[in-house]
């Protein structure tokens, strides 16, 4: 298949040289990162999407993707997938998808979950929110980049999927962080509450795949310095997405709010910025009640 592909950076360009890896003729376009190896470089964003029939876009933000769609857009041929992988707010997905379908492309979301590991080993997972066709003829480059490619509905249930899912992720992370923190003071052994968290009702994905707690549990990024992984940064990008969401769609949502308000002050005020997303536990470990 011919491919453009837009936003080269930490996840674009390993997902990328998978599908030129897959044998994909792939013609790439950063505004500063180079090209990995397999993939042609192209002038512009518009010249990368000449001939193709996909074109997959992996950039910043929202506001991004739409001055970037409206260059790409009006240089596709006509039946050509639009597929943006990034991760932005909802309405942006919906907006560039009415763009893309009314010049007569398909269009789809598809925000990731998995990370920069997940990228380079085409493990991700894909939600992607968009019409039949389009999802059918981009499953197979899905199946390339990922293990997983979820059809979750129309245009921007995608985008939907991946904020409710991170919502959940950045409430589950403090709750374990301040728990773990509680647990010391109350000179409970670490290894014994992972022991008995793990395979109880408290367990969760933060507890049992990813524990904060360095030494305890498997392999995470809690073992490595709190180097990320998944950075609060990126944590505090989705989660201000999901309250975005919700104050649109006027949904009450005061734990993802709580979530949004204490990663701003992690990373902004604190020394988050740079960590991975569950260097929470020792923001905790530092504090007192009230
Ligand atoms: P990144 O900053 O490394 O890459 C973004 C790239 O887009 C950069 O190379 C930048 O130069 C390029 N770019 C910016 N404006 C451009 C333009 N107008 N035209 C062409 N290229 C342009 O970011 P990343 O870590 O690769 O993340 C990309 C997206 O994936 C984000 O939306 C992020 O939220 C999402 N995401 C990231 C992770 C992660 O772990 N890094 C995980 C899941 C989802």
């Amino acid at each position: 298949m011919r491919i453009g592909f837009i936003g080269l950076g930490n996840m674009g360009a390993p997902m990328a040289a998978n599908l030129a890896a897959a044998g994909h003729q792939v013609t790439g376009f950063d505004t500063a990162a180079p090209c990995p190896e397999g993939v042609t470089a192209a002038a512009s964003a518009a010249a990368a999407c000449d001939g193709a029939e996909v074109v997959i876009t992996m950039l910043p933000n929202g506001q991004i993707l739409r001055a970037v769609a409206a260059e790409v857009i009006p240089a596709m041929a006509k039946g050509a997938v639009l597929c943006d992988c990034s991760t932005v707010d909802v309405d942006s997905a919906r907006a560039v998808a009415a763009e893309a379908e009314a010049a007569g492309l398909g269009v789809l979301d598809a925000p990731v979950s998995g990370g920069i590991g997940g990228a380079a080993g085409g493990t991700l997972t894909f939600m992607v929110g968009g019409g039949d066709a389009a999802f059918a003829t981009v499953k197979p480059l899905f199946d390339i980049m990922g293990q997983k490619a979820v059809h979750c509905g129309g245009a921007g249930a995608g985008q939907s999927a991946k904020i409710c899912n991170n919502m959940i992720l950045g409430v589950t992370m403090i709750a374990t962080c301040e728990a773990f923190a509680l647990a010391d003071k109350l000179g409970l052994d670490r290894a014994r509450m992972f022991d008995v968290v793990s395979t109880s009702s408290g367990y969760s994905w933060s507890m049992n795949a990813y524990c904060p707690a360095p030494g305890v549990g498997p392999q995470s990024p809690a073992d490595n310095g709190y180097k990320p992984g998944f950075s609060a940064d990126l944590m505090l990008k989705d989660l201000r997405l999901s309250q975005q969401a919700a104050e649109t769609a006027d949904a009450d949502t005061p734990m993802g709010q709580l979530a949004a308000a204490l990663y701003e002050q992690f990373v902004e005020r604190e020394d988050g910025h740079g960590m991975d997303f569950s260097a929470m536990l020792p923001r905790f470990e530092k504090r007192h009640r009230g």
